[in-house]
């Protein structure tokens, strides 16, 4: 067996201890005589695998106890429509618009009420975050709506954005877990977890019970109503069971590397050594102004296409995969979520600085 260096945007690397785990537990989950594949959502070994996952996330996030965890589908993307059916009472929304997840959930919105784009940096291809400090807040809006880290451009919120009192919602699908996060900051908190979390058809919203009620837009689907499933405990019909156990696994897995703080220590350090080599690069440059710079998502170009491509085919060979930017930005993009290893950054470094030798 070889296992690559796998830099993918999502779904993306995840703990090798974590999958380890899952494969001893494949065929005879702890005694019970079957896979969690196969076992009934109401069983009793289910409740504990998905008890257990809502307390570490928890602990994990120092999650409040007027919050909900909600583990549902659809995936990020439906939650763009999820999140005005249920919070748009007055029909009013305002949104900042820092890359294409941003803008589709604005698109989204829109069909629900009057959405504002209060902020905006699409005029320089979403390369930086605009400053929110004093944002035309309106009045009457529900919330006010971020996506915190920006997946395919590699800018993240290093401030949250002053809301002037209104409802925060933030998408934080890549760059949940990443470091401590203040949930109190937030109404609510979502994600799909396939970046950093767990296997795709999972998306965890962290919701405070406020927001949680029956006055939603008439003809609001039953599943797509967060009490529906803040009532049943994520169990109103059959939860993405086996992506709920990975994920609880590696909730486990963070805690013991230290929890969050740890985490944001460790995500420095690998960010670190790579823009560090992308700015002393004659030949690599990351395309993110640098106060705005993801922990999680680097892309970087050579400025020459046909040299891009080279690149991302040879660093395939070399055991680097997934390196192609997003077509929007071109070039590379290195994903370095939790579960990527200092030493895969370190490799990808040195393949650049050989790259740049040859090809300089
Ligand atoms: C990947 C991604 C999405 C879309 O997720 P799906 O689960 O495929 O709908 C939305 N927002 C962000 C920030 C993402 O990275």
């Amino acid at each position: 067996m070889s296992r690559v260096y796998n830099f993918s945007a999502g779904p993306a690397v995840l703990p090798e201890e974590v999958l380890k785990e899952a494969a001893d537990e494949m065929l005879d989950y702890r005694g019970t005589g079957m896979s969690v594949m196969e076992m009934s959502h109401r069983s009793k070994a289910f409740a504990g695998i998905i008890q257990e996952a809502e307390a570490d996330l928890r602990e994990l996030m120092h999650i409040p106890d007027n919050y909900k965890v909600l583990f549902l589908q659809g995936g990020a993307s439906q939650q763009f429509a999820m999140i005005p059916m249920n919070l748009m009472k007055n029909r009013v929304a305002d949104y900042i618009v820092t890359g294409q997840w941003a803008k589709k959930a604005y698109q989204e919105a829109q069909k629900y009420g009057k959405v504002n784009k209060i902020a905006s940096s699409e005029d320089k291809t979403f390369s930086y975050i605009p400053d929110c400090s004093d944002l035309p807040v309106s009045p009457d809006a529900d919330y006010v709506y971020i996506c915190e880290n920006n997946t395919i451009y590699g800018t993240k919120f290093k401030t949250l954005p002053n809301t002037k009192g209104k409802t925060l919602v933030a998408d934080v699908s890549s760059c949940f877990l990443s470091e401590p996060v203040d949930v109190t900051k937030y109404g609510l908190i979502y994600g799909g977890v396939q970046k950093n979390i767990g296997p795709a058809g999972v998306v965890i919203a962290i919701i405070r019970e406020d927001l949680i009620t029956d006055d939603v837009l008439p003809g609001t689907p039953t599943m797509l109503k967060y009490k529906t499933h803040a009532d049943a405990g994520s169990l109103y019909n059959t939860p993405p069971a086996y992506g709920i156990y990975i994920c609880g696994k590696v909730f486990k897995w963070l805690k013991v590397q230290g929890g969050l703080e740890a985490m944001k220590e460790r995500n420095e350090k690998k960010a670190a050594l790579l823009y560090d080599f992308l700015d002393q690069s004659s030949l690599f440059k990351g395309t993110v102004r640098k106060e705005d710079r993801s922990l999680m998502n680097v892309p970087f170009v050579t400025g020459d296409e046909k040299l891009d491509a080279k690149f991302v085919e040879e660093a395939k060979k070399a055991g680097l995969e997934n390196l192609k930017g997003h077509r929007t930005v071109g070039g590379m993009r290195a994903s370095i979520y939790n579960a990527m290893p200092y030493e895969g950054v370190q490799a990808l470094v040195d393949f650049m600085a050989q790259f740049e030798k040859e090809n300089l």
